[in-house]
């Protein structure tokens, strides 16, 4: 089975079109996992959470999907993100809401827990140090984890010894899953935070065991002018063109 993972669209659609032609382009998949955050920071959040419904994906919620719906509290949110996600909730139809709403906060499938912050604090926490990685190995049963959340393409293994050793997840060799745990972030659809602009996701091919990343250019002006037209904050706008 091929499995596209995505993360972090971000009400992102022109990035999120640009993902599901390359896997297209790919020769496609069986099915779509998504590991939260369809809305919040961009300008099309219902058209994003209704193109992610129909793909009808094996799918967590993350803390901006719930702060839309009011799961999740907007103080806990930084001030620019609880102001978008508050305009964010007016766009979206209760369809979209109900579909936010019911996504769970964890799942699981064949050798994967899916989540999107972390196994320990599936809603909060971010997974950027080796030491907390290492933590988090025995919050989860299965050999692997899927996260995003802070939309770094990465890659934490569990030693023999029990520690932890961290690589950015590059789109230049494929990641084999063997017999050590890890915990693996595809980056972000629509936010990309590592230096690069350009959208991110994985696809895991379960037959021969192996995760690649891709990374897709896509019309970055006509999200970013469409940002522009909703009024949306311009260090938004302006961030997607550096990929920070
Ligand atoms: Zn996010």
């Amino acid at each position: 089975m091929r499995y596209a993972i995505i993360s972090d669209i971000h009400a992102n659609l022109a990035a999120l079109v640009a993902v599901l032609g390359d896997i297209e382009r790919r020769g496609g998949v069986d099915d779509f996992w998504c590991l939260g955050d369809i809305v919040g920071y961009g300008p099309d959040p219902a058209q994003c959470v209704e193109l992610v419904r129909c793909l009808r994906p094996l799918g967590v919620a993350g803390n901006h999907d719930w702060a839309a719906v009011g799961k999740f509290s907007l103080t806990e949110l930084n001030p620019v993100a609880a102001t978008v996600c508050r305009w964010t909730a007016q766009q979206l139809t209760m369809r979209d809401k109900l579909y936010l709403e019911n996504l769970p906060s964890v799942a699981y499938k064949d050798n994967f827990t899916l989540v999107h912050g972390s196994p320990r604090e599936p809603l909060r926490e971010y997974l950027l140090s080796v030491s907390s990685a290492k933590q988090n190995f025995s919050y989860f049963p299965s050999p692997f984890c899927l996260v995003g959340h802070s939309h770094l393409p990465s890659i934490f293994t569990q030693t023999e010894t029990g520690d932890c050793s961290f690589s950015p997840f590059s789109d230049s060799v494929g990641l084999a899953l063997g017999k050590k745990r890890m915990i693996i972030n595809p980056g972000s659809v629509g936010q990309p935070r590592d230096g690069d602009p350009r959208a991110s996701y994985a696809i895991l091919d379960s037959e021969i065991n192996m995760i690649r990343l891709h990374r897709v250019a896509y019309n970055i002006g006509l999200t970013q002018s469409r940002m522009v037209k909703q009024n949306l904050p311009l260090p938004l706008v302006s961030r997607l063109s550096s990929g920070t």
